[in-house]
């Protein structure tokens, strides 16, 4: 989780481009989604007033139908003007035919004639109260479709009036060339229709599109279609565009959110802030008598998400993210709090034992640091010392002034992981420090590689030569303890003593008798 912050910077990215990708989806199919319903609301509008235009006009012509009724019984001669007049005041009324008998006997037209229906509409029904069909046109107007329409007489037997009507669908064509997604509307009766793609009638298969809307006209066989590009280029462009703007904005946010609250260097602040570190102690124990002499402290860190987590994954992480300084003061609050019960548990003049991160112990405001640190426990009861890695000894003449003003004031430094480094050897003697610890990969071989103990040997040898203290570190089995006693270490730690011990397991831990292990 914290091994690299350009790990972080790649999920930080991925996951800022999903959030901005998966806005812009959102932004966009919501943008597409509320065209549609506009669209969509806009046909509803137009084929209702075409609806409601039509219901109007063809209650009408059925007044009117009803009206004309009468006049069938008479001759053609009586009634012919008023019947003419009667289609002259009816709006887009192009004739009306008085039937009798299957004949038309009387036009509104042309006066008095004798045409059978059946050649002149074979499509109608006689036998129907009402019937209704698209003509291609009527003799006057051979190639204007109209709509013919046939009321049967209530009353008289045989009889009844015929209808032709104008289809002017040209104020709806005006509308629907003004808006570019329509592309047309039709007036079907059947497979017929009549529809502003062409003059003619056409069937309803010859429209290559299917209709987006349709709406049927109550008591009458009328549909009304209403033709429209479903998706329309600018819409999808714009829906496109606002997506495009809004998923990025929100992947920059989403990144700029990220980087200053989930920043991995942001978890160690608020890890301190939250209370997530505590420490451990793990016992020094002298390899004469085999009593305690002192405790390392050692840090831990509770994740709420990640778990426990290793220092050797989190120091490396907080001295890259410059953080080492706060975490180590936060250790010494730590190690402050929990200092009035150790007093308890270690004999005065305890050693206790803190690692040191090189960032730290080369700032300006180190020393004053310790002293605090020095200050927040209590007087004289602990010995501190201050563990510093091998590998930390090579800016060595700044690192000598360093050790020599914390000698200076009483606090001891040990050398950490020692062997595990490469040229501190050398500078070693230039040096006056207090222990040496021999890194437990030394401490490891001893018993099962034979040429790594003369070499630890000579550690020792070194060691006791430049009058410094040697513990060893990861003491794990009695027979490293007996070789490490007989070749004169000073001190060990291990978990064959104890595991690193939480203050409440320190309290509660009753050492055993080291003697009968040993
Ligand atoms: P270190 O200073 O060498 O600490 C000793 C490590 O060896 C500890 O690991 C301890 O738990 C482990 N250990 C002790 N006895 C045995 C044993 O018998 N066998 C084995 N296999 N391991 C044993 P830990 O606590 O995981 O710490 C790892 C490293 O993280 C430390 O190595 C130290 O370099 C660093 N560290 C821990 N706490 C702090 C801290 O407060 N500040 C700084 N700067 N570094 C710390
Ligand atoms: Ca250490
Ligand atoms: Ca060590």
């Amino acid at each position: 989780m914290f091994t690299r912050s350009f790990s972080f910077r790649r999920k930080l990215a991925l996951t800022s481009l999903l959030v901005g990708l998966s806005a812009a989806l959102l932004a966009g199919g919501c943008q597409l989604w509320f065209e549609q319903q506009r669209q969509q609301d806009k046909y509803d509008t137009l084929l209702a007033s075409m609806h409601s235009w039509l219901t109007g006009y063809l209650s009408d012509i059925r007044a009117t139908s009803e009206s004309l009724q009468p006049l069938t019984i008479n001759d053609c001669h009586q009634v012919a003007s008023e019947l003419t007049s009667r289609a002259a005041f009816s709006m887009n009324v192009r004739a009306f035919l008085l039937v009798k008998d299957s004949y038309a006997f009387c036009s509104s037209a042309t006066g008095e004639m004798r045409m059978a229906m059946k050649d002149l509409v074979p499509d109608i029904d006689l036998q129907k109260n009402s019937d209704m069909v698209l003509l291609p046109g009527t003799p006057m107007l051979p190639d204007k479709p109209a709509i013919g329409f046939w009321f049967r007489s209530p009353l008289l037997d045989h009889r009844g009036v015929f209808a032709t009507l104008n289809i002017n669908l040209t104020p709806y064509s005006l509308y629907t060339s003004q808006q570019p997604e329509m592309t047309g509307i039709a007036l079907g009766i059947g497979d017929r229709a009549v529809s502003t793609f062409s003059g003619g009638l056409i069937t309803l298969s010859q429209i290559p599109q299917p209709p987006i809307l349709t709406t049927h006209i109550e008591d009458s066989p009328i549909t009304l279609y209403l033709f429209a590009q479903k998706w329309r280029t600018q819409d999808i462009q714009f829906a496109a565009l606002l997506g495009a703007t809004f998923g990025m904005l929100v992947g920059l946010l989403t990144a700029f959110v990220l980087y200053n609250h989930v920043r991995p260097g942001r978890e160690i602040l608020t890890g301190i802030k939250r209370d997530q570190f505590y420490v451990v102690y793990q016992p020094v124990i002298c390899a004469k008598d085999l009593h305690i002499t002192g405790v390392e402290v050692l840090l831990r860190w509770r994740h709420p998400t990640a778990g426990e987590i290793a220092p050797d994954t989190f120091i490396p992480f907080a001295e890259a993210q410059q953080l080492i300084v706060p975490l180590t003061l936060h250790l010494f609050d730590l190690i402050a709090r929990d200092a009035p019960l150790l007093q308890k548990l270690l004999p005065p003049g305890a050693k206790l034992g803190v690692n040191i991160a090189p960032g730290h112990l080369h700032a300006d405001h180190f020393l004053d640091d310790i002293r605090a640190f020095d200050r927040s426990l209590p007087p004289r009861h602990f010995k501190l010392v201050l563990e510093i890695t091998e590998r930390d000894m090579l800016r060595y003449t700044e690192v000598a002034q360093r050790f020599q003003a914390l000698r200076s004031e009483g606090y001891h430094v040990a050398i950490d992981d020692f062997g595990t480094g490469h040229s501190a050897l050398i500078y070693l003697e230039k040096f006056t420090l207090d222990y040496l610890k021999i890194d437990r990969g030394f401490v490891n071989a001893i018993g099962t590689e034979t040429v790594t103990s003369p070499v630890l040997d000579a550690v020792l040898a070194l060691a006791n030569r430049l009058d410094m203290l040697t513990i060893a570190e990861g003491v794990e089995t009695p027979e490293q303890a007996r070789w490490l006693r007989e070749h004169g270490i000073h001190y060990m730690q291990g978990f064959l003593f104890s595991h690193p011990l939480t203050l409440e397991q320190f309290a509660a831990w009753q050492p055993p008798n080291f003697n009968l292990m040993l």
